[in-house]
């Protein structure tokens, strides 16, 4: 969820997360926030945390759906099934969302939350996003890059640049990458 701005528009609210929160849905709730190191390091690195993430096995099959992907599926999940990903609280929360929105600054963010919900695989990323994202908050007349607080496409570029380098480098430290 990101935090909503105060510019206000045609829609009532400037963000879609805005008009989403306001149906009480959030996805930084029950989602698997994958982590690269990098995410690791950059979060910890700010925050002074190491206690945000743990390694678990997929909470829904989508997560294990990657066949456009094989890069993704390869290099993120353990052998045992699991992958590293953002803690929850008991009410499936992400450990650092709060009343007003994510608490980490978008330089802190994982990658995939600053991504999302856009759609992207190893090769590039697409204008089209997430089925769960609910369009039907739009106006016909809004384009969903102006609806996504922090989002542009020359920084979206390089982020989807950045993860795959990260992901990349969980392959070649396979065996340690437990260890971060
Ligand atoms: S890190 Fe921030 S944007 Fe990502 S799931 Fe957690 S609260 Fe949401």
């Amino acid at each position: 969820m990101i935090k909503p701005n105060s510019n206000e528009t045609k829609g009532g609210l400037s963000t879609l997360c805005s008009r989403c929160a306001l149906l009480s849905k959030t996805c930084c709730r029950n989602s698997d926030i994958y982590l690269t190191t990098g995410d690791v390091r950059r979060i910890a690195g700010i925050t002074s945390r190491k206690d945000f993430f743990e390694f678990r096995t997929p909470s829904d099959p989508v997560y294990t759906d990657q066949a456009d992907d094989p890069v993704w599926f390869t290099s993120v999940f353990r052998t045992d099934g699991s992958r590293r990903v953002m803690k929850q609280d008991k009410t499936g929360n992400c450990v650092f969302l709060e009343g007003s929105g994510c608490r980490l600054t978008m330089r802190a963010r994982p990658l995939v939350c600053r991504l999302h919900p856009h759609l992207y695989n190893s090769k590039q990323i697409y204008a089209s996003i997430s089925a769960d994202c609910p369009l039907s908050l739009m106006e016909s007349d809004e384009r969903i890059e102006n609806l996504i607080q922090g989002f542009d496409w020359k920084k979206a570029r390089l982020w989807h640049e950045m993860l795959y380098k990260e992901i990349n480098q969980e392959t070649e430290n396979h065996v340690d990458r437990s260890d971060v």
